[in-house]
């Protein structure tokens, strides 16, 4: 692997601005491990590799820009995010051939701070999934060991930053689909705040949960990303108008961890937990008192309704969200429909995967009349409670701390044939969705038994991600380094 693509991204923005890596450079490298790798983990849906040494070349024609953080980095985006001209397909047959004629503001606001789109992400159908093998294209597979999965739904995210094809890329969040990958990979990713990145240009899933986020080698990456993206957007009415902070700086100049609270719930370190990812989160635990951190335990006590409350909220919206796919207006037609109904019935039926139907399916139910009140109401309820739950717990802390997942990530095929158990997955994700708090997963060691990353989860105040990733920042170097993984 080319020396360039050891650097993070705050070290290649180092050798940019310098020139001793001209953007070209950089491009070609991903480029050609990109080559070298896809055959095997298989994370990218789309390469535009020539689109992107085009414009590589041009920038390096002009000369580096100080004003464009992001200037001449490489960067992927998830496939649910549009691009102009680019395939944005979901991972699903419904939307094989769209081709958005616009932007997604945050890949917009990307490409103003001068970053060079490499490809799409591979996922799981409309980001409902844990492992990305809901994707109806091909399998991704984790570049620690190829035999498991990435995690899910931003499986091709986590994927292609492990393997050190680019130094960042896009996922989106709506159960933990950026954390679950993150950790599986061995990556940081972080979910901001909900209405912190626009999601206008981002395909809709459960609309009150989804957010846009980075996943890259370290915590000052994320920071970097997630600072050029923030921000009201007046496309997007949930996106909010509040001011941005200087998160980078946040980042990169924490170095201790000095009377900072971490609260760690009793819920997340309870029975269920893998021995080896116990082992590397208390590891990470002692690590931060050593830095100074103040260790209180506080309770998160509606977590065990999580699951069945975000799978009811999440259906629901699913249901609706997907609704605009009806053969009319994008994507997929079944050629052979006679009628109206026709059209609708055997377009959705070959256009959209099992798992995505099953939840049309359960959505619809649940808001149905008879059940609306027996099920939708009675989850929006317990999804204010589980958001006290963490109101709560932040009176006594700054921080919130457990894994990520209660195992490392597990094999291909294991889990597919059964969606319960892959729902199980999210357990310890989830709450922060419904809750619409800040939450990112770093890498913390590799498993004693697997050989594979374990991640450890921080959750911070609302509109707070500056202290969760300064926090990382400073965790992850008194922490052993995992390094990449030898593909
Ligand atoms: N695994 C969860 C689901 O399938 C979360 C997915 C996500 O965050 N997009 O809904």
């Amino acid at each position: 692997m080319s020396d360039i693509l050891s650097l993070s991204l705050a070290g290649l923005r180092a050798r940019l601005a310098d020139r001793s890596v001209s953007a070209t450079d950089a491009v070609s490298s991903c480029l050609e491990r990109i080559a070298d790798t896809e055959p095997a983990i298989e994370a990218l849906l789309t390469v535009t590799g020539e689109a992107a040494l085009t414009q590589a070349q041009a920038m390096d024609a002009a000369g580096p820009d100080a004003s464009k953080p992001l200037w001449g980095v490489p960067v992927v985006v998830k496939d649910a995010i549009c691009t102009k001209g680019v395939a944005t397909t979901c991972a699903s047959r419904i939307l094989e051939n769209f081709v958005p004629f616009y932007d997604a503001t945050c890949v917009a606001r990307l490409k103003e701070a001068g970053a060079i789109l490499l490809g799409k992400a591979n996922m799981d159908e409309f980001a409902m999934g844990s492992s990305t093998e809901n994707s109806a294209f091909q399998k991704t597979r984790n570049p620690w060991n190829l035999d498991k999965v990435p995690g899910g739904s931003s499986g091709g995210s986590g994927a292609t930053v492990a393997a050190g094809q680019c130094f960042a890329a896009l996922g989106t969040d709506t159960g933990g689909s950026i954390r679950l990958p993150a950790s599986f990979c061995g990556v940081t990713g972080i979910k901001p705040t909900y209405g912190r990145i626009s999601r206008y240009g981002v395909v809709a899933y459960g609309s009150s949960l989804d957010q846009v986020g980075p996943l890259a080698r370290t915590a000052e990456d994320c920071a970097v990303m997630l600072q050029v993206m923030s921000g009201h957007d007046a496309k997007d009415s949930t996106s909010a108008p509040r001011e941005v902070p200087d998160f980078a700086a946040q980042t990169a100049t924490r170095k201790d961890l000095k009377g900072l609270r971490l609260g760690l719930p009793e819920e997340y370190w309870g029975e269920g937990l893998t021995a080896e990812v116990r082992a590397c989160c208390d590891q990470a635990v002692d690590a931060a008192k050593g830095l100074g951190a103040v260790v209180v335990p506080v309770k998160l006590p509606h977590t065990k309704y999580a699951i069945a409350t975000y799978y009811i909220v999440a259906m629901a919206e699913a249901s609706s969200n997907l609704a605009r796919f009806d053969g009319v207006r994008y994507g997929f037609r079944h050629p052979d429909a006679k009628d109206l109904r026709d059209l609708y019935e055997m377009s959705r039926s070959e256009g959209f995967g099992e798992e995505v139907q099953r939840r049309i399916v359960l959505g619809t139910y649940v808001l149905s009349a008879g059940y609306y009140d027996a099920y939708y109401r009675k989850a929006a309820q317990v999804r204010r409670l589980i958001r006290q739950d963490f109101l709560d717990a932040f009176q006594a802390c700054d921080v919130i701390v457990g894994p990520t997942s209660p195992f490392t990530a597990f094999g291909l095929g294991e889990k597919a044939d059964d969606p319960l158990q892959m729902y199980l997955a999210d357990i310890f994700t989830i709450s922060l969705n419904l809750s619409g708090l800040p939450g990112l997963s770093m890498p913390v060691g590799l498993g004693q038994e697997s050989g594979l990353p374990v991640g450890l989860q921080m959750f911070g105040k609302a509109w707070d991600e500056g202290t969760i990733l300064g926090a990382a920042n400073a965790l992850s170097g008194a922490l052993p380094q995992i390094g990449m993984p030898k593909i």
